[in-house]
């Protein structure tokens, strides 16, 4: 298929390799530097990228950036036609996504939200979940693309419900993290070694799929970008101002936002939001890292 891809980020960059290693004809648009994939053209715009592909597909920081991919001057609205699909694998707002999803269908265009999970690792594998809202015979089409560069694809339901499901999945993310972290943090300051805390609760009911990812750079003290922290933060506060639009309070995620904030002000809003612990680190007096 012909695709246009936009965002050439820590994730969209894979994403967009794997559509070439799967023989698609591909071509990129990233708004800075790392603009070349091997095997795509490289467009000059939005536009040009889209100009004659099949489906646009975007992976981008937040929902002001897919905003500006879409409707600016040199956006892909300008070369919209009957029957393109825009596929969102961003993490953004999901009234937001409504939104963009209504004014493009009025060129007879679908917009499929389509974040995912799966981290760098996930994206640079090809096995990232895909979290989907859209038209079912639509998504079902797109199935040769998410096999290339994804294991699974969970159809949420209709547009929008991708998004709003990967945020809520997001904020277990958060919390399960946040956990981990005082714990490990408590356990440190009262003498328990953090492999051996580790160890536990590995063995545990509460072993977790982020404490599989995370513990092992913790326990190295290496907080080097898989997730970044100011991603995660923006996650937070979409989460906090979606819940506002529907009226449901979430006190321990307000809470965990602080930590965010202050982690912000330390300056790591580019390593890994597994940094957070070492705000705790330093509150305990054991200093910036657990080794
Ligand atoms: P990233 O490495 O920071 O890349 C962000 C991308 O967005 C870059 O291509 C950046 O362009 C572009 N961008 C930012 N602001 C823009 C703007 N105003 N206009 C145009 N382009 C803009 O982030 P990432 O980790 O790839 O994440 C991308 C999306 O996937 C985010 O929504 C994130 O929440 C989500 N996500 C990430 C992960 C993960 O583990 N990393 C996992 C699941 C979901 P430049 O190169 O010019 O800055």
């Amino acid at each position: 298929m012909r695709i246009a891809f936009l965002g050439l980020g820590i994730m969209g960059r894979p994403m967009a390799s794997n559509l070439v290693k799967a023989g698609h004809e591909v071509s990129v648009w990233n708004r800075s530097a790392r603009q070349h994939i091997d095997g795509a053209r490289t467009a000059v715009s939005p536009a040009d990228a889209a100009h004659d592909a099949e489906i646009v597909w975007m992976c981008v920081a937040d929902t002001a950036a897919v905003e500006r991919l879409v409707f600016s001057e040199d956006g892909i609205e300008q070369s919209l036609r009957e029957g393109m699909v825009i596929a969102d694998s961003s993490t953004i707002s999901p009234s937001a996504t409504l939104r963009f999803a209504q004014r493009v269908a009025e060129k007879g265009v679908q917009w499929i939200d389509a974040p995912v999970t799966g981290s760098k690792i996930g994206a640079e594998n090809g096995q990232l979940i895909f979290i989907v809202g859209g038209p079912a015979e639509t998504v079902q089409a797109m199935e040769p693309l998410f096999k290339a560069m994804g294991k699974t694809v969970i159809h949420v339901g209709d547009t929008g419900k991708g998004q709003s499901a990967k945020i809520c999945m997001n904020l277990q993310i958060a919390m399960i993290y946040e956990g981990f972290a005082e714990g490990m943090t408590l356990a440190r300051k009262l003498g328990v070694a953090p492999e051996k805390m580790v160890e536990l609760v590995q063995a545990s009911m509460i072993r977790s799929g982020v404490v599989d990812y995370k513990a092992p750079f913790v326990l190295r003290g290496d907080y080097s970008p898989n997730f970044p922290l100011r991603l995660m933060h923006k996650d937070i506060h979409l989460l906090l101002d979606t819940a506002k639009e529907v009226r449901v309070k979430l006190p321990a995620l307000e809470t965990v936002d602080e930590i965010y904030e202050l982690s912000s002000e330390e300056g790591w809003d580019d390593l890994d939001f597994a940094a957070t612990i070492q705000l705790l680190e330093k509150w305990a007096g054991l200093g910036g890292q657990t080794k």
